[in-house]
């Protein structure tokens, strides 16, 4: 089918529904970041294939909205006469409830399945819609009603992620997790968030590609904890081990049931950023809700001392597979047959040569030239460019081990650089060891730090249009909450324990992109009359590469930081390496003076 003909079956659906307006946004009723292709609405509706994007349909217009990462793709990808592109973000562009508010006339009525928007978003749109007088139906799912060939939801086995890897007991867990109801005066605490869910129950999943999780919710109570989940994805080992833990295991699909018929005593607590609407309408308007920050995700983002162990290690194996790749990379590159697309897919070849390594944690941006500037670029057979023996080329990449994920990004020169390249370059990496050596009092959030790694690059007028540092997940999400390093404050301290990447860019649009990507890892500094301080210890173990360092940028620390940062590398890595990647190592790692 057309875009245009399941657009117009659409709209005779919202006729029918008497409905003026249609807002299809992009994610599940888990509010994934990669939802499966049975929630995909969206992308089946617009044929737009990013991951963020948010198509609006009114009777006579259709129109999507996306952000810079996506500009370039939704163009290419989106017919503009039948769906007109609106750019997030650049000046002048209204938000599409604005815009609603604009086309639509008072009265009028516009539909949204609650279920893929958070309750923080539902409140945020009908406040913006009530403006205009436009109502607001939540409930209605007249798009995916149309999806004759809509997929199923994936059915694959659950496996258990051991308490060795894990650090703590689902036991040990659930405990943590009860005493902070306790606190908070909750009888009932639900999640719908995959990754908590798998974290909870130290379990994972295959259901969506880069994530290891599975489709279920939790409701953990004080005496028991119930698990909603399609029972034959679960082993009856694994069912077994559930139910000496009290976890209760009902269908996937008696979810909202379950939640509705619930008592009216109940005190919940639910955050309302990670839960989604269609649940907060189902539960009991009588019952207490207590709203706050997900307390799964507050204890899951403070990795375990075990888990960090793991982790440490895990850094070791996918530093040795970037070594292997970037010196096969730099062997191959002048026989001009290696492309954006082949390098990724050795890349991973490598990294499946590790230990634990379950899966790549994201697709690799292979970033040759102007597609560096393409902050989320995605190779492509018709995109896909051949590397040369000249210009700038960006990887960014991950894996999934059962030790940890990873997230890193190098930056590498495949010739001579220009003066300019190497300039951009020095003061991404000055930023980046800004960050990395940061010491701060404990409190401190991150956008307390962000303009450490910004500073450098403002001196000169220049700066990057993406935060500076994410959470990472354990054998979870690359991308975690709570914390975050961004110019924007999201009112979470940074703690001991939390793990982020610092990743400092500059894209100099049609030329390259600059990034220079490690995870930091946030510890006890010291205490003084002043109080405790905090820092970072920098976890990933690659070399960056030093043809690209206008060393008269430097400073002597900086300079200091980045030898000692190398001599790192190449004492840990050396042993794990044959002796020509050894030896290249050492070339690579060698002092800057
Ligand atoms: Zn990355
Ligand atoms: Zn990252």
């Amino acid at each position: 089918m057309q875009v245009s003909d399941k657009l117009m079956l659409l709209r005779s659906r919202m006729d029918a529904a008497g409905v003026d307006a249609c807002i299809i946004p992009s994610g599940d009723p888990h509010l994934s970041e990669y939802p499966a292709d049975h929630w995909k609405v969206r992308e089946w509706l617009s044929e737009f294939t990013g991951s963020a994007g948010t198509l609006v349909v009114t009777r006579e217009e259709a129109a999507l909205w996306t952000d810079s990462r996506y500009y370039l793709q939704a163009e290419e990808q989106l017919d503009e006469l039948t769906i007109q592109l609106f750019r997030d973000g650049q000046p002048g562009t209204p938000d599409y409830a604005s815009w609603l508010c604009e086309v639509l006339m008072p009265g009028d009525k516009v539909a949204v399945n609650g279920a893929n928007l958070s309750i923080t978003q539902l409140r945020t749109l009908t406040r913006q819609l009530r403006t205009g007088q436009i109502q607001i139906d939540s409930v209605s799912s007249v798009a995916e009603d149309i999806w004759a060939s809509r997929p199923t939801i994936p059915e694959d086995t659950i496996f258990m992620h051991d308490d060795d890897w894990a650090g703590k007991t689902r036991a040990e867990k659930l405990l943590e997790i009860r005493e902070i109801m306790k606190k908070e005066g909750a009888t009932h605490y639900i999640t719908a968030a995959l990754d908590e869910v798998a974290w909870t129950l130290n379990l994972r999943g295959t259901d969506v590609l880069y994530n290891p999780v599975f489709h279920a919710y939790l409701i953990i109570e004080h005496d028991q904890a119930k698990l909603f989940v399609n029972p034959h994805k679960l082993t009856a080992q694994i069912a077994q081990k559930l139910a000496i833990d009290d976890v209760k295991v009902y269908l996937y699909d008696d979810f909202y049931k379950h939640i509705k018929d619930q008592s009216t005593d109940a005190v919940y607590f639910i955050d309302a950023d990670k839960i989604n609407s269609a649940i907060f309408a189902a539960l009991s308007p009588k019952s207490e809700k207590r709203e706050g920050l997900s307390i799964i995700n507050r204890l899951k983002a403070c990795k375990n001392a075990i888990e960090l162990n793991h982790l440490k290690e895990t850094l070791i194996n996918d530093g040795v597979a970037m070594v292997q790749f970037l010196y096969w990379l730099e062997e191959n590159v002048v026989s001009c047959k290696v492309s954006e697309l082949s390098a990724a897919k050795k890349l991973k070849s490598f990294r499946a040569g590790q230990q634990g390594f379950m899966g790549e944690s994201f697709g690799a941006i292979s970033a040759y030239g102007p597609h560096g500037a393409i902050v989320h670029y995605n190779a492509n057979a018709q995109t896909d460019a051949v590397l040369k023996p000249e210009g700038i080329y960006l990887i960014d990449s991950g894996g999934q081990y059962l030790g940890g994920t990873t997230d890193i990004t190098r930056t590498i020169a495949l010739g001579t650089p220009s003066q300019q390249a190497k300039e951009d370059f020095t003061l991404v990496l000055k930023g980046h060891i800004a960050l990395a050596n940061a010491i701060f009092p404990a409190g401190s959030r991150g956008v307390h730090l962000d303009i450490l790694a910004r500073k450098a690059l403002w001196e000169k007028g220049l700066n990057y249009g993406h935060g500076t540092g994410h959470g990472i997940g354990y054998f979870l999400n690359v991308h975690e909450g709570p914390q975050n390093i961004r110019p924007q404050d999201n009112g979470i301290e940074l703690k001991p324990g939390m793990v982020s990447s610092n990743e400092p860019g500059l894209y100099r649009q049609g030329e390259y992109g600059i990034r220079i990507e490690n995870l930091i890892l946030c510890k006890e500094k010291y205490e003084t009359e002043f109080g405790k301080f905090l820092e970072f210890e920098t976890l990933t173990l690659c070399p960056i590469d030093k043809t690209l360092i206008e060393k008269s940028l430097m400073t002597s620390e900086e300079i200091a930081w980045l030898n000692q940062y190398h001599q790192r590398v190449f004492d840990v890595l050396k042993a794990h390496l044959t002796e020509a990647q050894a030896e290249w190592l050492k070339n690579k790692t060698s002092a800057l003076e």
